[in-house]
């Protein structure tokens, strides 16, 4: 049993952490201002004795009292339509807010993680991406607030390793989906699900032919206790394999939830990445781990998620 702090657990994966730890017996303490997350993600943990949710923003301050085991650093908006509306806390939440999560983790004398991504591939030169590419960023665009922010996120998580010997673990997310996602998050699969729910035009950015490679939020957050548990630093790539257009991804939805949606064609977002896939090898041969759900099955789950909450 341990007592883990995870900044940014009342957010789409966060809240799924919680869960996980909590499941397995661990304490938690969640640190969240809410900016894009929700307490409706947490309050069923509410009653539960293992569980402290603290709001606050992670920027400015983080003191958690008594002893601490781990520190998982989640917190940060996460989606392109944040990059626009928030570009300067989203640069602070991963540079101040790993900084002082760091300097937490160091006095508990806890093991570091890090929420990284594969955006710090930026659009990738090298298919699929193994850990060792070192990417293609724009850092004056748009997405470099984000790219940026987490490049330096690993710097920093790499130099308390060096520096102070701290005990450190950097995951790669790769494009994530789920339950607890929000409706108007703008990411892809919140946008078509809900679209296609309501039988609205499914808007594909671009001619819908590039790429991603999606994983079911119950994998990632596997993928993240394996890597918590194990003797490697990181950074390690989590996702999943299956590469699909996004058109491909716009049809699967369709089908899957009986709409009668149409495909209409919106600009594509500058910098936005032609093509995206994991290499797993370091995962599945360091971590013995490998993501089991399908494509069509978690957008079964998702979809039955959103019909829920939209309560169509
Ligand atoms: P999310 O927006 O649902 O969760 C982020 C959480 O962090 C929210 O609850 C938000 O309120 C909180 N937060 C943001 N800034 C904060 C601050 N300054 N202080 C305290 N809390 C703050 O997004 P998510 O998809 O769950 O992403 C979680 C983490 O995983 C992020 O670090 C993100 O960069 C990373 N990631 C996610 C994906 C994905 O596909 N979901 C892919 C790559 C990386
Ligand atoms: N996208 C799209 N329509 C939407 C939302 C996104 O065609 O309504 C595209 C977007 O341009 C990108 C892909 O889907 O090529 C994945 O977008 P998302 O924002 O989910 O994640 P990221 O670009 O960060 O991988």
């Amino acid at each position: 049993m341990a007592r883990v702090v995870v900044s940014g657990g009342a957010g789409f994966l966060g809240s799924h952490l919680c869960d996980r730890l909590l499941q397995r017996g661990d304490e938690v303490v969640c640190l969240d201002n809410l900016i894009t997350g929700s307490t409706d993600n947490v309050e069923h943990l509410f009653g539960n004795q293992g569980f402290r949710f603290v709001e606050t923003d992670v920027s400015d301050y983080v003191w958690v009292p008594g002893p601490v085991d781990a520190v998982m650093h989640l917190a940060s908006p996460a989606s392109p339509i944040d990059f626009e509306r928030i570009p300067i806390k989203i640069l602070k939440v991963s540079s101040l807010g790993t900084h002082r999560l760091l300097g937490l983790a160091r006095q508990k004398e806890a093991r570091f993680f890090l929420a990284s991504t594969s955006e710090v591939y930026g659009d990738p030169l090298v298919h699929p991406q193994p850990e060792t590419y070192w990417g293609n960023v724009n850092p004056i665009g748009p997405r470099g607030v984000y790219d940026e922010a987490k490049r330096f996120a690993e710097s920093m998580t790499m130099a308390y390793h060096r520096q102070h010997g701290m005990d450190v673990r950097i995951v790669r997310i790769f494009n994530t989906y789920g339950p607890r996602m929000r409706p108007d998050d703008g990411r892809v699969v919140s946008n078509f699900i809900t679209q296609a729910l309501r039988n609205d035009p499914i808007t594909l950015f671009g001619d819908g032919s590039q790429t991603r490679s999606f994983c079911y939020v119950d994998d990632q957050v596997s993928g993240h206790l394996a890597l918590l548990d194990s003797d490697h630093t990181g950074p390690i790539n989590i996702g999943n394999e299956n590469e699909f257009t996004i058109r491909e991804l716009a049809e699967l939805v369709i089908k899957l939830t009986n709409s009668s949606s149409e495909l209409t064609f919106a600009p594509l977002p500058t910098d936005d990445p032609t093509r995206r896939r994991p290499d797993l090898t370091e995962a599945t041969t360091k971590l013995g781990w490998a993501p089991v759900v399908e494509l069509e099955e978690g957008i079964r789950h998702t979809a039955d998620y959103f019909a829920r909450i939209l309560g169509v």
